[in-house]
């Protein structure tokens, strides 16, 4: 069994890899940046998506087809009431009404070209619309679970830095300004547990046989390759 003083640091070392694996989940917390980004682009692609603009288009000639529809059936009810008998105003008229068809024949070319283009257009726009509506759904729903575990982090947080004063005040001082300098330079974690086949349980590496012997002769033995302080259960060495 490693020594009371060992046995005491490792239980910092656990609060401090609790801290630190709190820091790193809180680093990563999805908060839905990917999302709103596809938001952005999907919402772009919407706004220089033709369909609009086609369907702008295809109102404003339809509006016009319907008024010359009218003007044409007006033109022609009084020229067919038998109230024109004048040639000259009959064929003013039909001057007129010859306009009138070849505007709305221009209208009715335009307007076939447009509905020959608007289903795929629709399809895509509405496919989009879709998406846009999903996405935003997800992105509200990870930002509500990343306050959640910001919350739940955040208490996790407050529990540990105030447990670890205290564990820190039981230790052998000599021991912890070591574990606090390997601490320092390597990322925040300053023991490894020795693990079954005799290996460093933070890099892997197998421990040479002095090392071993010194960890059951209770000497403080750090890792030849990751420098860390060992530390060991009955058994496993
Ligand atoms: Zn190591």
């Amino acid at each position: 069994m490693a020594s009371a003083d060992l046995r005491r640091l490792w239980k910092l070392h656990q609060i401090d890899v609790a801290i630190q694996g709190i820091r790193n989940r809180a680093t990563h917390l999805d908060v839905g940046k990917k999302t709103a980004a596809e938001i952005e682009s999907l919402t772009n692609q919407l706004a220089t998506n033709p369909y609009k603009l086609f369907h702008a288009e295809q109102l404003d000639l339809e509006l016009q087809q319907s008024s010359l529809d009218d003007k044409v059936r007006k033109f022609e009810s009084e020229l067919y009431s038998g109230k024109i008998v004048n040639p000259r105003e009959v064929d003013g008229y039909q001057k007129e009404l010859a306009i009138l068809k070849k505007q709305k024949g221009d209208i009715d070319e335009k307007l076939l070209e447009i509905w020959e283009q608007m289903p795929p257009l629709k399809e895509l726009a509405d496919k989009l619309d879709a998406t846009l509506a999903a996405k935003k759904k997800e992105l509200v729903e990870t930002q509500r679970k990343a306050q959640q575990v910001k919350a739940e982090l955040e208490a996790d947080f407050k529990k540990r830095s105030a447990e670890r004063p205290i564990l820190a005040k039981e230790q052998n001082p000599g021991l912890l300004a070591k574990y606090e300098a390997i601490r320092k330079t390597h990322d925040g974690i300053g023991m490894a547990e020795v693990v079954k086949k005799r290996q460093c349980g933070a890099c892997g590496t197998l421990l040479p046989e002095r090392t071993l012997q010194g960890c059951l002769d209770d000497r403080t033995m750090t890792c030849e390759t990751c420098h860390r302080i060992l530390y060991y259960t009955e058994g496993v060495v």
